[in-house]
């Protein structure tokens, strides 16, 4: 397959993995507008450009280049990631805190993806260990790390179902941990 329909075909699996996750949580715009951003031309031109198939394009385009435009696009574009919360004030770079639903969001977008990178081998606990190995190395408000480790967690100990059900039924209080 061409390496235009294979990345096609990537993102668009991914997108709906991610939007199914987002309505169960009862988040049907974020769901629908989940990583549109990833069709616009700026960034198609990174995804056919550097389609491999086993890692991140954008990966690839930062490493021959050093930045990549396609990735600059979309963090600026798409509020569950946390680079899109970063700013600058009087101390220098800060992490903002970002609000619950964009990180519910970050939930949904993290399990689609280990269980399409990890296939077979997913488990409950892929996306809390993923989150684990880079979470020294990112600029992360602590409460969202407080809250992204949590629902990571619940899910590591009690599954998917049971982690969507206490999704929904604290999304609009919230977490309070
Ligand atoms: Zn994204």
């Amino acid at each position: 397959m061409s390496k235009i329909l294979s990345h096609l075909k990537t993102i668009t699996r991914h997108k709906i993995k991610v939007t199914h996750l987002c309505f169960r949580c009862h988040l049907y715009k974020q769901g629908i507008l989940h990583d549109l951003s990833k069709y616009s031309p700026i960034e198609l031109k990174t995804g056919f450009h550097y389609y491999q198939g086993f890692r991140s394009p954008i990966d690839a385009e930062k490493e021959e280049k050093g930045y990549s435009l396609g990735w600059l696009h979309h963090k600026g574009r798409n509020k569950h990631h946390w680079e899109y919360w970063l700013d600058f004030g009087k101390d220098g770079i800060y992490a903002c805190r970002m609000p619950e639903n964009y990180v519910i969001e970050m939930f949904c977008d993290r399990v689609a993806a280990s269980m399409i990178y990890q296939g077979d081998n997913y488990t409950d606990r892929s996306a809390l260990d993923y989150y684990i190995q880079g979470r020294h190395r990112i600029l992360i408000h602590k409460d969202t790390d407080r809250l992204i480790y949590h629902l990571l967690e619940y899910l590591a100990n009690h599954g998917l179902d049971q982690t969507v059900e206490y999704i929904v039924k604290h999304r609009k209080t919230g977490f309070h941990i």
